[in-house]
Formats: structure tokens, C-alpha cells, sequence
């Protein structure tokens, strides 16, 4: 049998302690063999508390900073049917029912994350205490993998918090602070963090000597209107549709029928809640979206193991790091490491730049503030772990630097020399650039083994890729420091290899050239990003180029243009509209005005500029072709990039793309969408176009040869 890590103790007052520590793992995860032994120890206690040996349960884990981290995803991904989904479902609150019914009190003392089913269990317990430590959090975030809580969360918690409470946080699958947590009576104590196990005795002793009475939230009246009668609750759920309609634009479903589950099983008895509840999480698990998302998120748990963990834990710690240049990306960057708790160095040549980098640092340090992140105490100790310095002082103890200057190989060059000269000789090397070479950039330098590329994306504290650049002599330890680097801070690390536009921008190359092509031919700006933004893309690629900037886009154009040829030749768009004076959104002028940074509409101007001569305004081709042009030249790329081994495997891109420029995770990435709609269909469409419009639609070899055998780039369920 397998051991589950459950553990069982009575102390000598008849306490019972009943310990998650699942083994060889940092945090637990319920599995279905965790449940079956919890199953099997409840028999167990139920015969001791009909024995009078056992007065109360307290229910905890054996991780440090951790309670229970949610369900066993792969398990979840493993279910084919809604019957299976549904009995899954049905069984998990059968056993935490079975918690609910112990004749004793139960006690749940959450220490660290406590997510999905570790909420769902401490839900149907009669306290729940939690320590005050920033790690707690608790939460029910199943509607990020496009499903509901199945296992009673979403039944008990609108009881306990009351239905507005639990729509916003099963809603937003975003978990709250504990502090938050006790506000809405989620949790009937906060204990000083430090003083925990302590404070958990002082607690149980009050609940068996009857000192203790549960939390009983008071309703206001307005709460009492809205959640206690009919038509307070016709208005909350036809408010709450409204809002999750107009957020997820119809491409999520999983909201919507948690808000029915929880507003309909609100009123009926728990048996029917919970049948209800079981029955839309079968069926919700048996749908695209879900299975998209859960595989989504699969493929950025493995993606953290791209290197072997004997590899990974060899690597150089990173206990001081360096930026050199302050700019846009710099700035943030340091806020992202500082954020991390690791000091840093911020260099610059101008003052300027360097206090607009630490002001820019500082800015979003306080932002995080604000949203929770951590307190205003700790964003202020966080700051200080940044120095800004011109002298690029203290860059002799850093353990890994990232150059962020000018997009210039000369001056990048320069910095790795005077870098070399200040840093230990095995200290890593890292640039940010976005599109020159990092063999090149590493040529002539001493060691050009520690050279490393560390592409992040902008705006860097959102988004969650780096690309993590393996040049020709980067050694295994040098990419092993860069990746754990970009791990220790939080971002999801894909190593691609040192080839032009690396894998993201290159993908995004065609897309957005397309674009060009499409507004040249007569098609309204707002119509062609309206065709992308309802596909589910965060933006659509004029608005995108505007956030570039023409001067970025263009530079990088004529770099691929002159690496891949043909298929990259740009359309005359970029030139025109930086021949305007327009840079985008940075001077207020693109497809786009904008004023203040905020946006004020097409631009008519930049269409007509943009527009071939004799191009019909307001023509353009269809929607879907509109979709497919610029869709499918991506998906032609990818299969140009997979031949050429810039990454291991269709996975990694679906996973970048998601990461690294917002392609809809409902879709499941680039390539399972394309898979979806199947590779001939691809080809014969790239086919069509480049006989109709032009020979960039040519389809990449692999991509004519996957189509004719009737291949798919992605295996997973
Ligand atoms: P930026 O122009 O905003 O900042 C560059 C900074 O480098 C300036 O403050 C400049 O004073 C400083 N600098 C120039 N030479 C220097 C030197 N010798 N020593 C120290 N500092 C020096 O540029 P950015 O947009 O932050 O881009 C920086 C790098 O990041 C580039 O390689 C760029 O390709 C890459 N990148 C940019 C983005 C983006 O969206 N802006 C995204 C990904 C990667």
C-alpha cells in the first residue's frame, strides 16, 4: 500500500491529531489514496468517539508554510466521463460529510496554503483557525482549471461567508489572506504567527472545556435582502452573470455554472446542493475548456523540470544579483528580483535613468502593496534591498548579473568586458536582449561559458515567461543558475535556443506583419483587432504593435526579415507609421491615439496611411480569413521553429505563447488549437492563401508533411 503521509495520534486528554504529511513531496495534495485512508481512519474514529476515547479532532500538516496545496490535478485530467466526474465528486463529499458528522468537535488549524480540496475539507470541519503568517492562504481557485469546487466548497461556503463572500472567491478562484479570511468568518481565529502549535493547544482546550462558541456571521439588512429572499437572489445571480459574461467574453463556462450551483444549492438541502454540485462538476470536466486549462496547467508544472533536479540543485545560489541598465525593463526587473528578497544592484550611465528605474521599482513594489501582495512594511524592506549606484559598485559580490541597456550589440559587448572585469569568474552573465545574438554578444569575452540569455517580457512583473537563451557556449551549470534564478522568481522559465526573434517574438513575427498586410488591403483597424480580441487574444495585433512601439517592431522585422527571408517581408505598415513620427503608444501616436496613456480611439489618420492605393476603406477580407491569416502563419512558424529544435516540443510553445503573450489558455495553446482544427485543413488554407495573396503563406515542410500523415503536434488528453 502506499503511503498516503496520514498520521494519527491521542494525547493523554484525548485529543486526537490527525497530520497531512505526505512523503518525498514539499506540499501535500489530496489523492484519491489520501482519501480512501482518510476514508478508512474515520471508520476508525468513529468507534473511539462512540467509545468516549476521543474528545475532540484537530486536523493539520506536517509542512512547514503549507496546509494542503488542492487536489491531485493529474487525477483530475484523468477522468473521461461526467458519470466518472460525478462519482469522483460525490465520493470526496462523502468523506468530508463523514468529518462533519463526527460526534466530536473538529478542529482545522491551516498553517501556510491551503487550497481547492485542503479548503473544501476545512469547510466541513466545526473551527477552522489559521496562523496570521504571510503564507497562509485559502482558497478555491478549481475555476481557473475550468471546473467548480466539487467537493462540497461550493455548498458550504456560501453558508459560512454568505453568497457574496463565496461568489468572490469562487468566482475569481483567487484565495484570500487569513486576515481577509477571518473578516469573513471563514476562520474563527487568527494565532500569532511563531506562536502557532501553541496557540492550537490554548484553542482545543478552550473547545473541550466549552469555552469556545463558533463564529456566527450577522448579516447587514442590505445582505439579508439580497441573499435571504428570491428576488435579492434573482438580482445577485443575473448581476453576477452579467459581470462573469462581460469578464470572460462567453469562453469560460465554469463561472457561470458555479454561480448557479452556488445561488440555486444555496436554498435546497445539502443533499440536493451536493448532488447539484457533483453533477456540474462532471460535466464541466468533460468539456474543452477544462481539459485546455488543466492541461495548460500540466504543462507549466512540468515545465519547471525541464532540468534534471540533480542538474538544478547544483547550480550557483543566487544570493545577490545585479541589473545593469535602469530603463524599462531594468527598473522592473530589479523590482521583480528585490520582490524575490534577493538584494540587488541597479547600475546606470545616467542619473536620470537610474532614479526613474528605482522610482519605477519603488512604483510598483507599493502597487503590490496595495493589492495584498505583501504589506506597505514589507514592500518598504523590499525597496531597500535595491541599491542604485553609477558606479556599478558592489557588482564584484553578485552571483548573476542582467544586462538590460540599449539594443546595441556594441554596447552590449562593452558591458559584458567591464562585467567580466568586476564579477567573480564563475558569477553568471545574463542579457535581456530581445533579438541580437547571445553567441555573438559572448564572443571575445573571457568566459563566455557563464554567458546566458534571460529573456524577460514586458511589462515584466505580468508576465509570466522568461526565455532562457542557451547560446553555443553556455555551460550546463550557467543555464541551470539562469533558470533557477528565473524560477526563484516565479516565472515560468522555458530554454529555447539562441536563434533570431528566440521563440516567442519570432512566432509573433508573422502575426503581426500580417496585420500590416490586412490594414493595407482596406481593413478597419477596430474590425481586424475585434476578430482576434473575440478569438480570446488579450489585444488585438494593431493594438499590440502600438505597445511595442514602430520603432521596436521595425528593427526587429528586418532582423527576422533578413534571417528567415520571404516568409518575414514586411508589409510597408510599420514604415509608414514610423515615417509619421508614430512610435506607438510611448508618443501618444500609433493605429491608436492615446492621451494621458489612456486610449482614445482608431486613429482614421493612420488607416489611411496605411492603406494601399486603389484599397477599398472599411474592405479587407472576411473574418475568418482575417483569423486564419493571421493565426496559421504562426502556427506555420512554430513548425519552422520545431525543425529548427529553437525549443524540444510542440508543449513548451503552447505553454510560451500562453505565458508570454496571453494566447487564450482556454484555447489550451498555438498548436492544440491548431491540432483542433486539424493540420490539412491548415495547409490547404495556407495553400489557397499563398496562391490568392502572396508566397509568405508557403507551408513550412514539417507542417505539409504532419497534414499529409495525418499528424498532431500535441499528444496529451
Ligand atoms: P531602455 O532604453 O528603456 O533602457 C536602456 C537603459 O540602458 C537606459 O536607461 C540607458 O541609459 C542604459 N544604458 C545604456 N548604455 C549603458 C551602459 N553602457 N551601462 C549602463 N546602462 C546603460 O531599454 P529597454 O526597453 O529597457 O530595453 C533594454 C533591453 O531589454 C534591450 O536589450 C531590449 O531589447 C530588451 N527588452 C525590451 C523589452 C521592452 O518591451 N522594452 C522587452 C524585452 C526585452
Amino acid at each position: 500500500m502506499v503511503d498516503t503521509g496520514l498520521k494519527f495520534e491521542v494525547d493523554r486528554d484525548k485529543i486526537g491529531w490527525l497530520t497531512f504529511d505526505q512523503p518525498n513531496v514539499p506540499v501535500n495534495v489530496l489523492s484519491s489514496a489520501m482519501l480512501r485512508d482518510l476514508d478508512h481512519l474515520l471508520g476508525e474514529l468513529e468507534s473511539r468517539i462512540s467509545n468516549g476515547q476521543l474528545f475532540a479532532l484537530v486536523i493539520r500538516s506536517g509542512k512547514p508554510g503549507s496546509f494542503i496545496a488542492g487536489a491531485d490535478v493529474r487525477e483530475i485530467s484523468s477522468v473521461h466521463s461526467a458519470a466518472e466526474g460525478q462519482t469522483a465528486s460525490a465520493a470526496g463529499q462523502r468523506i468530508f460529510r463523514r468529518i462533519e458528522r463526527l460526534r466530536v468537535p473538529t478542529i482545522a488549524a491551516v498553517d501556510g496554503v491551503c487550497l481547492g480540496g485542503g479548503t473544501e475539507l476545512i469547510l466541513h470541519c466545526r473551527y477552522r483557525i489559521a496562523s496570521d503568517s504571510a503564507a497562509t492562504k485559502i482558497g478555491l481557485p478549481e475555476v481557473r482549471l475550468g471546473i467548480l469546487p466539487g467537493f462540497g466548497g461550493s455548498v458550504r461556503l456560501p453558508r459560512l461567508v454568505g453568497i457574496q463572500n463565496a461568489l468572490g472567491m469562487i468566482l475569481s478562484g483567487k484565495p484570500v489572506t487569513a486576515s481577509k479570511a477571518r473578516r469573513l468568518g471563514l476562520v474563527d481565529e487568527l494565532l500569532v504567527d511563531g506562536r502557532f502549535a501553541e496557540q492550537v493547544q490554548r484553542f482545543v482546550r478552550e473547545v473541550v472545556t466549552g469555552d469556545r462558541p463558533t463564529t456566527t456571521r450577522r448579516k447587514g439588512l442590505k445582505d439579508r435582502l439580497l441573499e435571504n429572499t428570491p428576488p435579492g437572489r434573482r438580482l445577485l445571480l443575473s448581476m453576477a452573470r452579467r459581470r462573469t459574461l462581460a469578464q470572460t467574453e462567453g469562453h469560460y463556462p465554469a463561472p457561470l455554472r458555479a454561480l448557479e450551483v452556488v445561488i440555486r444549492g444555496y436554498t435546497l438541502s445539502f443533499d440536493e446542493a451536493y448532488a447539484l454540485e457533483s453533477r456540474a462538476l462532471g460535466e464541466l470536466l468533460t468539456g474543452d475548456t477544462s481539459h485546455n486549462l488543466i492541461r495548460v496547467f500540466l504543462l507549466s508544472q512540468d515545465a519547471k523540470k525541464a532540468i534534471p533536479a540533480e542538474v538544478l540543485e547544483n547550480r550557483r545560489p543566487v544570493e545577490a544579483a545585479g541589473v545593469v541598465g535602469a530603463g524599462v525593463m531594468g527598473g522592473a526587473i530589479a523590482e521583480l528580483i528585490a520582490a524575490a528578497d534577493v538584494p540587488v544592484v541597479l547600475t546606470d550611465i545616467s542619473q536620470e535613468a537610474l532614479d526613474s528605474g528605482l522610482r519605477h521599482a519603488n512604483e510598483l513594489l507599493q502597487k503590490a502593496a496595495r493589492a495584498r501582495v505583501f504589506s506597505p512594511e514589507q514592500a518598504s524592506l523590499k525597496f531597500a534591498l535595491i541599491t542604485g549606484s553609477l558606479e556599478s559598485a558592489g557588482f564584484e559580490s553578485v552571483d548573476l548579473a542582467i544586462e538590460a541597456v540599449v539594443e546595441r550589440m556594441g554596447v552590449k559587448r562593452q558591458v559584458i568586458r567591464d562585467l567580466e572585469e568586476r564579477m567573480a569568474p564563475e558569477a553568471v552573465i545574463a542579457t535581456n536582449t530581445s533579438s541580437l545574438s547571445v553567441a555573438e554578444m559572448a564572443d571575445g569575452a573571457e568566459h563566455p561559458d557563464r554567458i546566458v540569455g534571460l529573456h524577460f517580457f514586458n511589462p515584466v512583473h505580468k508576465m509570466p515567461l522568461v526565455e532562457v537563451i542557451r547560446a553555443e557556449h553556455t555551460s550546463e551549470r550557467t543555464l541551470a543558475t539562469a533558470f533557477g534564478f528565473a524560477l526563484d522568481l516565479r516565472k515560468t522559465p522555458v530554454i529555447v535556443a539562441d536563434t533570431p526573434g528566440f521563440l516567442v517574438n519570432r512566432l509573433l513575427g508573422p502575426y503581426l506583419n500580417e496585420a500590416g498586410y490586412l490594414v493595407e488591403e482596406g481593413t478597419d483597424v477596430g474590425r481586424l483587432d475585434g476578430v482576434l480580441a473575440r478569438f480570446g487574444m488579450p489585444m488585438g495585433p494593431c493594438r499590440l504593435l502600438d505597445e511595442v512601439g514602430f520603432d521596436v517592431a521595425e528593427h526587429a522585422g528586418q532582423e527576422m526579415w533578413s534571417a528567415f527571408g520571404e516568409r518575414f517581408s514586411p508589409s510597408g505598415a510599420v514604415t509608414a507609421l514610423r515615417a509619421d513620427g508614430r512610435l506607438g503608444r510611448k508618443n501618444g501616436r500609433g493605429f491608436y491615439l492615446y492621451e494621458n496613456g489612456r486610449e482614445k480611439g482608431v486613429d482614421p489618420t493612420a488607416e489611411t496611411l496605411v492603406r494601399a492605393a486603389g484599397a477599398e476603406a472599411s474592405g479587407g477580407p472576411a473574418d475568418d480569413d482575417i483569423l486564419a491569416r493571421c493565426l496559421y502563419l504562426m502556427v506555420n512558424e512554430a513548425a519552422y521553429a520545431l525543425t529548427e529544435e529553437v525549443v524540444t516540443d510542440a508543449d513548451v510553445i503552447d505553454l510560451a505563447m500562453i505565458m508570454g503573450t496571453g494566447f487564450p489558455p482556454f484555447r489550451g495553446g498555438l498548436l492544440k488549437w491548431a491540432d483542433g482544427i486539424g493540420l490539412e485543413t491548415i495547409v490547404s488554407t495556407l495553400d489557397r492563401y499563398r496562391a490568392d495573396v502572396g508566397p509568405r503563406f508557403e507551408p513550412a515542410p514539417l507542417l505539409a508533411s504532419m497534414a499529409e500523415r495525418g499528424a498532431t503536434f500535441t499528444h496529451t488528453a
